[in-house]
């Protein structure tokens, strides 16, 4: 009995249960293998026992490696990470060979580092409802404890590929078809047919690869079809990755390397590609992001001090358009209820219709019984009654982008709610501040951004206005936990954070435009830089019109005169006006913008309009030119947002960039990408670009301030490192 696992017995067979104290679900991590390892090797030498089972106390087996334990590990050489991976590829290896049969029961998902332990397990027990997945490659890794040769060797080097290079997860059903496990019951049989499996004797001598003329099954080494198989997957990784990402292309190279190469050679060969990944810049800046920054946020790590949890009973939301209907879609699916509020019953009734139409395609797609459907939908109550907002702890407002229609449903909301009831909105450009002032109770008067489509889109930035209270800001946290979102909190300023960053992004399309840039070279090199589409594709799916309206505020507001002296590029404004006024095309929603759609809105051909009223100049910019253009204006207004007390972390700005407007995921957002680049050659690109291009890429005083000091926003990348020779 270890804090770890659990060791029974059952006759002569010895069950070792992963069931970590203190965690819903077990990780592996050196403690824990050890542990297990400990138990493993008391049964092995115990002639009592015939076989060991190995399976779990807990819903999964093994959800994977304790990522929070490679933060040390990222701090070793390059050697001493190749060694501890030989040492476990040692392990697994003894449970492979040793003479006495290991079974595995897979009660529940066998992720990562679990999904590898079980192959080393000579049969294999999987419950119907289980999964088995290696989503290292997400964070830019590889399964390196033998996952990229123990399953290639049992499903085949091109069906290997479609798992190890996505992530995607394979369930029982597929796992039994393609050979990765010897048979699947219900959840509640896995230890008794894995037992029985060891007493019936059908569990086999050796693993496949340690018989004599092994052959992994599929396409063989040297012939077409293996040719075939990697052209092709490489092909397609390097259309999808844009070679921005090197996890897959080592996952690949571990694949077709070690299928022909003896079996302990190959491990070791994994173990090289993986402690490559391991130290490079990539996967550390993935890790700290995806993994790291992002739990912080969803554990609410920064939530102010001393304020009670909010338990929420009822939220109100006004407004059943777009977004307010999927604000309460993701109300109602966390578990609340919520009146949601328009101005006539019909359109109150069209925000319900949506809510059961999304629900409707969940239950289709099972992920959600037909009963708990009806359950979620039972819990929106359309109203054109404010009274029935009483009782509520928050009432978010989704109506018109209007101000003088926001005072009046602000003024309603609170002569409806008692004065701990929250007030968020959901406006995209109004500054908080001033739309707090049509409140009685501004301290409790708050931004809640959403993004399009709401079910879908992770990111909620939260947006304190200048009275906002410690309390407002708490409560609103813990709404965006409550629908299993990730919040940021940033402070008052036009277009937040998000919405003003993302912006530079379609921008800078429309200055190369006027530059004579080639359209089609400015989407390549947007897809090009990790972006998720070319910016003039994704402007045509926000709305032309939308990006064009804010300008025009923001210069009614502002002044031209201010703009420019702050580095404004205006001229941009001239394609606006002219695709979205001109040529009366105002994106996608019409099934006109940039690109002409079809009748279905999918994307056909961009508009030739295009390159005849902004023509192509004879000497074109490169791609890499292009990129650093891209990815360094978003960066220098983060850092201007960060100058102005916007954002207030790094690591906001990081998690908002990439879950917010899709930042490209590789670089770690926005704020690692500069970090990663180094803040001296940050700064010296920046007034390079200056000097040619203008004022927007003018490195603001707070990073001249960092590379005088010597400072850097993240712990330097470890010492560059070597691998011996693969
Ligand atoms: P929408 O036009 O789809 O819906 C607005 C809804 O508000 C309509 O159902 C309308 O009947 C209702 N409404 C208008 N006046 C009202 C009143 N006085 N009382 C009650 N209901 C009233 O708009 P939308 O796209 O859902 O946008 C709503 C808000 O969200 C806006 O502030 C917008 O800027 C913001 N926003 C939109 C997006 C987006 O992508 N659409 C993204 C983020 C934020």
């Amino acid at each position: 009995m270890t804090q770890y696992v659990k060791v029974t017995r059952d006759d002569d067979i010895g069950i070792i249960s992963w069931d970590i104290d203190g965690q819903s679900t077990n990780t592996l991590s050196e403690g824990s293998m050890l542990a297990f390892f400990e138990e493993w090797e008391k049964l092995n030498a115990d002639d009592a026992i015939k076989g060991i089972v190995v399976t779990s106390g807990k819903s999964s087996f093994i959800v994977g490696a304790d990522i929070g334990k490679l933060e040390e590990m990222q701090a070793m050489s390059a050697e001493e990470v190749f060694a501890q991976n030989q040492r476990l590829h040692e392990t697994f290896r003894t449970i492979e060979k040793a003479a006495k049969p290991t079974a595995v029961a897979l009660n529940g998902d066998a992720l990562g580092g679990g999904a590898e332990l079980a192959l080393t397990c000579r049969y294999r027990v999987m419950a119907d409802d289980a999964k088995m997945g290696f989503p290292e490659v997400m964070i830019g890794l590889l399964p390196g404890a033998g996952g990229t040769q123990r399953l290639p060797r049992l499903m085949g080097a091109k069906d290997s590929l479609g798992v190890l290079t996505t992530g995607k997860n394979l369930r029982a059903a597929k796992a039994l078809a393609a050979g990765v496990v010897h048979e699947v019951v219900p959840a509640a049989d896995v230890v008794s047919a894995a037992k029985q499996a060891i007493k019936d004797g059908k569990v086999p001598a050796k693993a496949p690869w340690d018989e004599k003329g092994f052959k992994a099954p599929g396409e063989q080494p040297g012939t077409g079809e293996w040719t075939q198989t990697f052209a092709g997957a490489g092909a397609l990784l390097r259309k999808e990755t844009k070679g921005n990402y090197p996890a897959p292309a080592r996952i690949m190279a571990s694949v077709y390397h070690g299928l022909q190469l003896p079996f302990d050679k190959a491990l070791s060969f994994e173990g090289r590609q993986f402690t490559t990944l391991f130290l490079g810049k990539v996967s550390r800046a993935m890790i700290r992001t995806l993994w790291f920054g992002r739990n912080a946020a969803n554990k609410l790590e920064k939530r102010p001090a001393g304020v009670p949890n909010t338990e929420f009973t009822k939220v109100g939301v006004i407004g059943a358009g777009v977004m307010g209907a999927g604000i309460a879609s993701c109300t109602a699916m966390a578990g609340c209820d919520c009146v949601l509020l328009d101005i006539s019953e019909e359109a109150a009734a069209k925000g319900l219709q949506h809510v059961k139409d999304y629900v409707g395609r969940q239950v289709a797609k099972k992920r959600m019984t037909a009963e708990e459907g009806e359950a979620v939908v039972a819990r929106v109550h359309p109203s054109t009654n404010y009274d029935d907002l009483a009782g509520a702890q928050l009432t978010i407002e989704a109506v018109f982008e209007d101000r003088g229609i926001k005072a009046k449903v602000t003024a309603a909301t609170e002569a409806a709610t008692d004065e701990n009831h929250v007030f968020g909105t959901n406006t995209s450009t109004l500054p908080i501040t001033g739309l707090a002032e049509a409140a009685e109770r501004p301290d409790n008067f708050i931004g809640i951004h959403f993004f399009s489509p709401v079910e879908k889109m992770p990111l909620v930035e939260i947006i304190r206005g200048e009275k906002t209270s410690d309390k407002a800001a708490a409560v609103a946290m813990d709404y965006v936990k409550l629908i299993k979102k990730t919040p940021i909190v940033v402070n008052d300023a036009r277009g937040f954070y998000t919405s003003r960053v993302f912006g530079t992004y379609t921008r800078e399309a429309f200055m190369l435009l006027l530059e004579g840039v080639n359209p089609f070279l400015i989407e390549n090199a947007g897809r090009a830089s990790g972006m998720p589409m070319g910016p003039l594709e994704l402007i045509d799916m926000v709305g032309i019109d939308t990006g064009l309206k804010i300008i025009e505020a923001t210069i009614k507001e502002v002044g031209e005169a201010e703009l420019i002296a702050k580095g404004e590029p205006l001229e941009a404004k001239q394609v606006l006006d002219w695709i979205v006024t001109e040529c009366e095309r105002p994106g996608q929603k019409v099934g006109k913008g940039f690109y002409d759609y079809d009748g279905s809105n999918k994307r056909a051909d961009m508009w030739p309009e295009v390159s005849k009223r902004f023509p192509a100049k004879g000497e074109q910019p490169s791609v890499p030119d292009l990129v650093k253009r891209f990815l360094h204006v978003q960066t220098v207004e983060t850092l201007r947002c960060m100058e102005e007390n916007v954002v207030t972390a790094a690591d906001d700005a990081d998690i908002g960039s990439i879950f917010g407007w899709g930042f490209a995921p590789w670089t770690g957002g926005v704020i690692s990408y500069a970090n990663d680049i180094g803040l001296p050659t940050f700064l010296k690109d920046c007034e390079e670009l200056a000097a040619v291009h203008g004022a927007r890429f003018e490195p603001p005083q707070i990073l001249k301030d960092m590379v005088a000091k010597g400072e850097t926003f993240y712990p330097a990348p470890a010492a560059a490192m070597k691998v011996a020779a693969e």
